[in-house]
């Protein structure tokens, strides 16, 4: 058997940040390597963050860059070869050079277990790797598993197998309905998703055990592992977990969290940044371009200085048109209208809650 390598990405966001301290404290004895990939361009607060949990974890956080050897930032780099193309959301460059290709050549072709801290309470699914010596695990979900192994596991044409597996596994609990559910096939009636709840429902720790067992008849780098401390996990963080996490480790949240008052029109609002990442990232809400004019006018400056030859980072308007007083008034007036709509649906206290949506977009390598 391979040695399996353990490694957790630092995205500069919270929600690694977390899982790198739940992860400590939960497995204290898995060597888990940490990583994260410096774009060159991450706010102030990202590299504090990065020193903090640094104290906490006791050990170097390895700092991957993309183009090493090269005398400027990864980013400025990648931006000359691409012509002074600046990524959007349909050429997302930056991802792949700067995040991907860097992690890959990192792990090379070992076995590799990737924690992400992908929370329970949100839907999105996890970067799967195209290498498959890479596989992803995902601890505060309650399905830790990858959708790539899940749908292996309750694929139709292996319903036998799987029953099979699992009779052969010590102690089942027989009396429960969990072979039942086992053997019930999906169908337009009986979805992969309602199956899983159910499973996972009934006995998470039973159903996690079964999917190692699975794991280890495959090629998947799980084979190589004798145990899986966590199969007994049936942990669910969610976003309130994090904050708390890292606030009472003494690691904190990083600053571009916290909320910051604002006026316009004689009502008050208060805006935040609502993920880690590149501070000029096209993935971010028109107020958190405000927010980074106000609260950091000379990244704002610099992220002006990339709008040239046609290119901008939003496609309705350039970001010299966005700072126009009259604009950032009706920014600040629109942000307020809608923080008020959403309050009154999901009637969380947390401007972070609100945020929430803005949060999900994008993509887990940079901003979990
Ligand atoms: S944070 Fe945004 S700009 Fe930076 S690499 Fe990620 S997607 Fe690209």
């Amino acid at each position: 058997m391979k040695k399996v390598r353990h490694v957790l990405g630092i995205s500069g966001g919270k929600d690694s940040a977390a899982l790198a301290i739940y992860m400590k404290d939960q497995y204290p004895h898995l060597d888990v390597e940490y990583y994260t990939c410096d774009t060159g361009k991450e706010l102030e607060e990202t590299y504090q963050l990065i020193t903090n949990l640094e104290i906490y974890l006791g050990k170097k956080i390895t700092l991957l860059r993309a183009a090493d050897g090269s005398n400027e930032d990864p980013f400025d780099h990648y931006l000359k070869m691409y012509g002074g193309y600046l990524p959007s959301s349909n050429s997302r460059w930056c991802t792949r050079k700067l995040k991907l290709d860097p992690f890959e050549k990192f792990v090379g072709d070992d076995p590799v277990i990737s924690y992400v801290g992908i929370r329970g309470d949100e839907e999105r699914e996890g970067y799967i790797s195209r290498k498959t010596n890479i596989q992803s695990i995902f601890p505060f979900r309650k399905n830790i598993w990858s959708e790539d192994v899940i749908d292996k596991v309750l694929a139709n044409s292996n319903i036998k197998n799987i029953q099979d597996l699992y009779i052969s596994l010590a102690n089942p609990s027989k009396k429960s309905n969990f072979l039942d559910l086992l053997r019930q096939p999906i169908s337009p009636n009986f979805t992969q998703a309602q199956k899983l709840k159910l499973l996972l429902d009934t006995n998470t720790k039973e159903l996690n055990a079964l999917v190692f067992a699975f794991l280890k008849t495959t090629s998947y780098p799980l084979a190589n592992e004798v145990s899986f401390d966590l199969i007994d996990n049936e942990d669910v963080l969610i976003r309130a977990d994090i904050f708390r996490i890292l606030e009472e480790s003494g690691v904190g949240v990083p600053e571009y969290y916290k909320q910051v008052d604002f006026e316009v029109n004689g009502k008050k609002g208060q805006y935040a940044r609502s993920r880690s990442g590149c501070f000029f990232c096209f993935f971010q809400q028109k107020i958190e371009w405000v927010w980074l004019y106000e609260q950091h006018p000379d990244r704002f400056s610099k992220a002006m200085e990339y709008e040239k030859d046609g290119f901008t980072w939003n496609q309705e308007e350039t970001l010299s048109e966005l700072i126009k007083p009259e604009r950032i008034q009706s920014i600040k007036e629109e942000y307020l209208k809608r923080i008020v709509s959403k309050k009154n649906k999901i009637k969380s206290p947390y401007l972070i809650d609100i945020l929430s949506e803005a949060e999900e977009e994008g993509c887990a390598s940079c901003f979990i």
